[in-house]
């Protein structure tokens, strides 16, 4: 191996290509290596596609499972990617990002966020998954702990195994409002901790941190300087009336050298099959993450970034509007949920899920979901893939009346147990 900063050699040697793979022998059971053998895929992606596969095959199914928006995107977005494409725009860009979008959220960032951002500071991925995995990639190794708050949503965990390193939880129930403690967060950190994880909101619980709850997280790393903080603000637009969204960066600007925001386009403008989100923070691990996007997939597909870049420079009216028919469907989610005996709820303050407690019924989430699709049809997500297996995540990223016939269907399920 290479010292490392050694410069590639480029010798005939190094451009040949690979040695064809030995034929397995006995000993080997599998060609996957150990970290394809230990990755989950995503159960969130899997049930959503199960119960559109059931209904393909003419079954009734009500998926409350899917946290995207049913809304289309809006008509201004569709339209500048179309003229877009038929602009031209159909080659290579920069990896990491079309100068003129990497400006416009650089400029979101600044003036709505607080946080002060220039463009080179900003990466445009291929979703918010892309630009955490990049993150993860170049911050991360063996040996290193991320601090992750519990419940947390299912691909953090994967997405730090990935890059070698291991995941420290720390836990929270609905009896603690699923709230991350300073006290908690003190007691958790270790030499080896170099990643706290915030989601506010969360997904699955939809708590929302406050300000004073940021400023005590806060002046706990001020006294661990080797610890980095991730806040994934993919959900800052959707909020229950009366909560505010805050970032970290803004909250705490003398961290700046070590806070990084994830967000990106899918839930607030109701663009998810676009898969364009960014990662935006210090220059020097934007340019490593930058670096790694080059050697991986290159840029995000040029047009559909000319699409954001209408999205993110126009009226916020868009994003509001369906922010507050989610604050209904929400609503109307929640004291559904309520009226069920035997399942205690904590009204979620943000985002677009339910994350029920159903312990009372004495199933593990799992045998729960599994036996709601096949019983009555319904599609929700373990809690277990949370890591709560009390739990089950309903969406109400769905119709009101998709919504009543869930909670119908799931009142009646419970009622025959
Ligand atoms: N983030 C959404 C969810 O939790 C989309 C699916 C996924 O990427 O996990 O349902």
């Amino acid at each position: 191996m290479p010292e490392p900063g050694t410069p590639v050699s480029q010798s005939p040697q190094s451009v040949n290509p690979s040695p064809q793979p030995e034929p397995p022998s006995p000993q080997r059971s599998t060609w996957l290596s150990e970290r394809a053998r230990a990755l989950q895929p995503s159960l969130t992606l899997a049930i959503t596609a199960k119960a559109k596969q059931l209904r393909a095959e003419g079954r009734d199914i009500c998926s409350l499972s899917a946290g995207e928006p049913d809304f289309d995107t809006p008509a201004f977005i569709r339209q500048a990617a179309a003229e877009a494409l038929e602009a031209g725009h159909t080659r290579y860009g920069p990896a990491a990002g079309e100068p003129a979008l990497r400006e416009a959220i650089a400029a979101k960032l600044s003036h709505e966020n607080q946080i002060p951002t220039g463009a080179d500071q900003v990466l445009v991925t291929n979703g918010g998954k892309q630009a955490l995995y990049n993150l993860f990639q170049v911050l991360l190794g063996p040996g290193d702990e991320v601090l992750l708050p519990a419940p947390y949503w299912l691909s953090y965990p994967e997405i730090a195994r990935l890059a070698g390193a291991s995941v420290r939880l720390l836990p929270s129930d609905a009896s603690s409002g699923f709230r991350l403690r300073p006290e908690q967060l003190e007691a958790a950190i270790t030499p080896a901790s170099r990643l706290l994880v915030l989601n506010s909101p969360s997904n699955p619980t939809g708590m929302v941190l406050s300000r004073p709850e940021l400023e005590g997280i806060a002046a706990v790393l001020r006294r661990h300087p080797q610890v980095a903080v991730v806040c994934d603000e993919i959900y800052e637009f959707l909020l229950a009336p009366g909560h505010e969204h805050h970032s970290f960066a803004a909250v705490a600007p003398d961290l700046a050298d070590r806070v990084f925001v994830v967000n990106g386009f899918a839930k607030g403008w109701a663009m998810t099959g676009w898969r364009i989100g960014w990662l935006a923070g210090p220059r020097e691990v934007v340019a490593a993450a930058s670096a790694l996007q080059s050697q991986t997939t290159s840029n995000v597909c040029t047009f559909a970034q000319y699409g954001a870049l209408a999205a993110i420079a126009g009226s916020r009216d868009c994003v509001r509007e369906m922010a507050a028919q989610f604050n209904e469907r929400r609503a109307l989610l929640s004291d559904g949920l309520r009226r069920i005996p035997g399942l205690s709820l904590l009204p979620p303050q943000g985002a677009f899920y339910a994350f029920p407690d159903l312990g009372a019924y004495g199933l593990d989430s799992m045998t729960l979901c599994n036996r709601l699709l096949d019983g009555v049809g319904l599609a929700v997500v373990p809690g277990v893939a949370f890591g709560d297996d009390r739990c089950i995540r309903l969406s109400c990223a769905a119709s009101p009346a998709t919504l009543s016939d869930g909670l119908e269907r799931l009142q009646r399920f419970l009622a025959s147990l």
